[in-house]
């Protein structure tokens, strides 16, 4: 064991579209590992993701991308049980798991703060913040945090922000990218990691909107 878990293990979860995982993604799960000094961090690609109204690109691809990105950083594990979940994803379901599969552990959400901002449209989120301490990174895309999260409950646990510079990348911003035919593979490798780069072009995701 770690001296990270000489008590309790501090288990993260990062879940996310990952559509596809970016240079933000990573640095975030990065610093939540080192900040949080987690045991281990679950990067968990969503299934169906109830909020969002486009089509997610196929589960496979999802999954292959995001094991490129995590797939080499230490205590992180891609973890895929929301993909293989039927019905919508809902990150309770996910942190209830992981609490049973440790027991007496310690759970970390990991969120932007766009998420947090939205977080009380989540399922049961008032049962959320009860077994799990919310850790926000700041995002640089200052529309995705406009709303500000009023809880109207005291919350068990304070709040953790994570420090990293803001980095303004986003998913949809790579995708339309590519749509448009705007980003080489060069310019995609600034944006996600390069195995991702040469993954998206292999399969040539994203040419169409
Ligand atoms: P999309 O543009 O498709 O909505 P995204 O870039 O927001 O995608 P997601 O997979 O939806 O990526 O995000 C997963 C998590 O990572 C969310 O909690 C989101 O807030 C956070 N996140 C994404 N991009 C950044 C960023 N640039 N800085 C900080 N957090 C981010």
């Amino acid at each position: 064991m770690s001296a990270a878990s000489a008590s309790a293990p501090r288990i993260g979860m990062f879940g996310g579209s990952f559509d596809p995982p970016h240079l933000a993604h990573v640095a975030l799960a990065q610093a939540a590992v080192a900040q949080l000094q987690l045991d281990a961090l679950h990067i968990v690609p969503t299934g169906q993701a109830w909020y969002k109204e486009r089509a997610l690109s196929a589960a496979e691809h999802r999954l292959a991308m995001a094991e490129l990105a995590f797939g080499g950083l230490e205590r992180v594990q891609v973890d895929a049980r929301e993909l293989q979940r039927p019905g919508p994803s809902f990150t309770i379901d996910t942190l209830e798991a992981l609490q049973a599969e440790n027991p007496g552990g310690r759970l970390y959400l990991i969120i932007g703060k766009d998420q947090f901002a939205a977080l009380k449209t989540w399922r049961r989120w008032q049962d959320l913040v009860q077994i799990a301490i919310i850790c926000i990174a700041d995002r640089a895309d200052s529309t995705r945090a406009e709303a500000q999260f009023d809880p109207k409950i005291p919350l068990p646990h304070a709040l953790v922000p994570l420090q990293l510079p803001l980095m303004p990348v986003s998913a949809t911003d790579i995708r339309r990218q590519v749509t448009s035919g705007v980003a080489t593979q060069q310019g995609l490798a600034r944006l996600v990691p390069e195995p991702v780069a040469r993954y998206i072009e292999r399969h040539r995701l994203y040419i169409s909107p």
